[in-house]
């Protein structure tokens, strides 16, 4: 599996310039790619290997082309072909995909380099730096908080400018899978150590252990962005002062980010932590249903992201994941099956056949629970007795504050 990670970087003022022109000439070749790309009717498109071969001809008609390092240049061809790979297999899944669209000045912030073109220098004699080297850009000191993985393990380098004017690099390596933990056999799984989780619209997570955990409070975090960009509007369009405060818009909206991504690893960490099982929805095939469709897209690339981490962190420490089908998991009844609709302001689960009563969420969360279980082979989770003896409704309530403090939703 990939591996990836992030380190601040420090280019000097003239390699920085370099390394934007480098990416605003990379931003030209996307587009020039993508015309080419489209000039073609539909099943006699140019392959990423044809348009590699036709780099060299665009090279000597725009000589600017040949300015930038030829194996980031291919990254850049190759990377339309990835995006016209992701597009297609979103459209299978039922999503509704336009065309590639060109990048307009600015817009692209990165330059990616492939197996070659770069090289990582430990010894800067420095302690907590090293020098990354990219070829025709130059040398950047980048800030290593570990150890950093030798040049000949490190598979992509990309060097980021984020809109912040902060520089970064990422640095991703290929971790042997057999170098990762093994994940027990689905037959040996103790129920104990299973979860399922529900997604929530009320609760950033329910489990099926019955804990429930908060929508992180960010509403400082949008009054402070809020103004920063009421600031900007007052502010002469393109004039210093508006540069300036573009900025400080832009950190406003990165601390939000951060915020919420710090809290999707520590949510994450915990479970893969806690469970050998966690069993969630597979949200690409989640039909569109009771919010906008506006807050649904939000809130599906928040949740993709969520789950990617928890794919992720799980194949380190060696759990399984189970993608299972969301079609009416808030309708089954976890004790007989029988479904029921309700709406989503119901709630209580409250079943008309068996009587079974409980949270809607832990409900969902259960079933999510028993379709991961057969899914993988570990068999029908049982339902635990003692859950349907107790009085119903006593969520373990976590405040998303205590997992931002403890990094955890335990006491
Ligand atoms: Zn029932």
């Amino acid at each position: 599996m990939d591996v990836t990670l992030r380190c601040r970087a420090y280019p000097g003022e003239g390699t920085a310039s370099e390394a934007w022109r480098h990416i605003e000439i990379h931003r030209q070749i996307r587009n020039h790619a993508i015309r080419d790309y489209y000039s073609h009717d539909y099943g006699n498109r140019p392959t990423a290997y044809d348009q590699h071969r036709k780099l060299t001809d665009w090279k000597q008609q725009w000589l600017l082309f040949s300015e930038v390092s030829a194996h980031a240049a291919q990254q850049t061809v190759s990377e339309i072909h990835k995006n016209v790979e992701t597009q297609k297999s979103r459209r299978e899944s039922g999503y509704k995909t336009g065309r590639l669209k060109w990048q307009g000045s600015g817009e692209r912030r990165s330059v990616a380099y492939q197996s070659e073109g770069f090289d990582v220098n430990h010894t800067t004699g420095q302690d907590g730096y090293a020098t990354l080297r990219l070829s025709k850009i130059g040398h950047i000191p980048i800030r290593a908080h570990r150890e950093l993985p030798a040049t000949e393990n490190i598979k992509r380098v990309v060097l980021k400018k984020e809109r912040t004017g902060d520089w970064f690099v990422y640095l991703v390596t290929e971790r042997p899978d057999e170098e990762l933990p093994e994940k027990p056999q689905p037959d040996t799984l103790d129920p104990t150590d299973c979860v399922g989780v529900d997604l929530g619209i009320l609760s950033y997570i329910h489990t099926s252990d019955d804990t429930a955990v908060d929508m992180l409070d960010l509403s400082d975090e949008y009054d402070c962005y809020g103004r920063e960009q009421r600031k900007l509007d007052r502010k002469e369009h393109g004039s210093n002062n508006w540069e300036k405060q573009r900025q400080n818009v832009a950190r406003a909206k990165r601390q939000i980010k951060r915020k919420v991504l710090d809290y999707q690893h520590k949510l994450t960490t915990w479970l893969v932590r806690e469970y050998d099982l966690v069993a969630v929805e597979d949200l690409d095939v989640k039909p569109m249903l009771e919010t906008s469709q506006n807050a649904k897209n939000k809130q599906d690339a928040a949740w993709s992201r969520f789950l990617d981490l928890l794919e992720y962190k799980a194949d380190l420490h060696g759990t399984h994941v189970v993608r299972v089908e969301p079609a009416g998991t808030t309708k089954e009844c976890s004790e007989c099956g029988v479904e029921t609709s309700k709406p989503l302001w119901i709630r209580e689960h409250s079943c008309p056949a068996c009587g079974h009563t409980e949270d809607r969420d832990l409900n969902a969360a259960k079933n999510i629970l028993s379709r991961g279980r057969k899914q993988i082979g570990a068999g029908r989770s049982e339902s635990t007795p003692v859950q349907t003896a107790l009085p119903t409704f006593t969520p373990l309530r976590v405040d998303a504050k205590r997992v931002v403090e403890a990094g955890s939703p335990e006491a």
